[in-house]
């Protein structure tokens, strides 16, 4: 096998280097388990990040991906297939309400199709089509120029720069901010419910309350991307089930394919019906072996009760944290199972290595916060587990 210094400089001379590499080379996965070149095994606390969410190469999910992808593995979007549809009509159920998909390969593409969906519906609602999108400071929203646009993180903005100039950030704690943003120019509003990326920070349910009713006032979207924090990750089947809001329209990526690329657009049916033929479109979005894969991701989170088991095993986790012993720790915040442990000093990269030597993975949301979002099948005794090597961790780190 090549080794890990040969792995490294043959990325060096082949990709770009656009990603901070960990020197870490994974071989294996199983369950909660990770196993290294080296033979190492470790406890994922990450799930890449918050992706994974049955653990690592699920039987069932690997056995409906095999299946798929010898009966039947691509067609274009230009014919019916049976898994899109299904796929599809099971995420309009569990929306709560009567709800259309379009289905993308990211989050960030997922975003996308939100906010043309919201150009499109201010045209349909207005007679003239809206540009203003209003977005939250820290937030995170994906890499396409777009998207990168909606991310409230100015570092993220000032390599690509000029960027598309239709967006507008608040500060995530400022609902009278929010509320004067949000004008007759406004198309939609987009936001997470809990920033992950930006520091595994809940939104309140004050800011979220003022959001839905700005935009009913004004005729404007309520867009919740839901790509980290949907499909049972904080202790419900999407994070605005935590809140008081329902969204107009919510976007799924990372958790959907348990791994495989999958995205989605969920809207209400009425904003649906702006996009018409050849609005949007994508070559691979929706298909076969990735929307099989992402049924059966489905299927085993309502089989096994998961969306429960990441609610009672995130209240354990973050009790477990709180009850460490360190003066750094200034908070433990999040929900379910998406925790943030937020440090009073630069040290959560050092502590993501610390954690790693202990057999742990874990990650971070900016230089002071820890992040950990285990897969939802975690059990309380990994979780002891994960505890102590983050508690050992912090010894580690002086
Ligand atoms: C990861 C993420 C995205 C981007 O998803 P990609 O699949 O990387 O494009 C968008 N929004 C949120 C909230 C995310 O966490």
């Amino acid at each position: 096998m090549t080794s890990l210094h040969e792995l490294l400089a043959a990325d060096r001379a082949a990709q770009m280097q656009t990603y901070g590499r960990t020197p870490v080379a994974f071989v294996a996965g199983r369950g909660v388990e990770l196993t290294d070149s080296d033979g190492t095994v470790y406890l994922d606390a990450l799930s890449g990040i918050a992706v994974t969410g049955l653990g690592h190469c699920h039987p069932e999910v690997a056995e409906a991906i095999a299946r798929q992808a010898k009966t039947l593995d691509h067609v274009s979007n230009l014919y019916l297939t049976e898994p899109q549809i299904a796929l599809a009509g099971r995420l309009r159920d569990l929306s709560g309400f009567d709800a259309r998909v379009f289905f993308a390969n990211s989050g960030a593409e997922a975003n996308e199709c939100a906010l043309k969906l919201a150009r499109r519906a201010s045209v349909h609602r207005h007679g003239r089509a809206r540009t203003k999108v209003v977005a939250l400071e820290h937030g995170f929203h994906g890499r396409t120029f777009a998207t990168l646009a909606a991310t409230g993180q100015p570092a993220k903005h000032a390599p690509f720069e000029p960027l598309p100039e239709w967006f507008v950030h608040v500060p995530p704690t400022d609902p009278d901010a929010l509320a004067a943003a949000i004008d007759d120019e406004t198309a939609a509003v987009l936001l997470e419910v809990v920033q992950g990326e930006g520091g595994v920070l809940p939104v309140s349910d004050e800011l979220l309350a003022t959001a839905r009713r700005r935009c009913d006032e004004v005729g404007a979207l309520l867009v919740i991307d839901e790509v980290q924090t949907g499909l049972g990750r904080l202790g419900a089947w999407f994070g605005f089930q935590t809140t008081p809001v329902v969204p107009d329209v919510f976007t799924l990526a990372k958790a959907l394919g348990n791994g495989l690329p999958i995205g989605a657009c969920v809207a209400r049916a009425d904003i649906a019906a702006a996009f018409g033929p050849g609005d949007h479109a994508t070559t691979f979005g929706g298909g076969p072996v990735v929307c099989a894969a992402a049924l059966t991701t489905l299927e085993v989170i309502e089989r096994e009760e998961l969306v429960r088991n990441a609610a009672e095993r995130g209240d354990e986790l973050a009790a477990m944290l709180r009850a460490l012993d360190d003066p750094r720790i200034t908070e433990v915040r999040g929900r379910g199972l998406l925790v943030g442990l937020v440090l009073a000093e630069p040290i959560a990269n050092a502590l993501v290595d610390a954690t790693r030597a202990r057999g742990v993975i874990v990650g971070s949301a900016g230089p002071e916060v820890l992040r950990l979002a285990p897969p939802l099948i975690v059990s309380s005794a990994d979780l002891a587990a994960i505890v102590d090597a983050v508690a050992g961790a912090l010894k580690d780190v002086r």
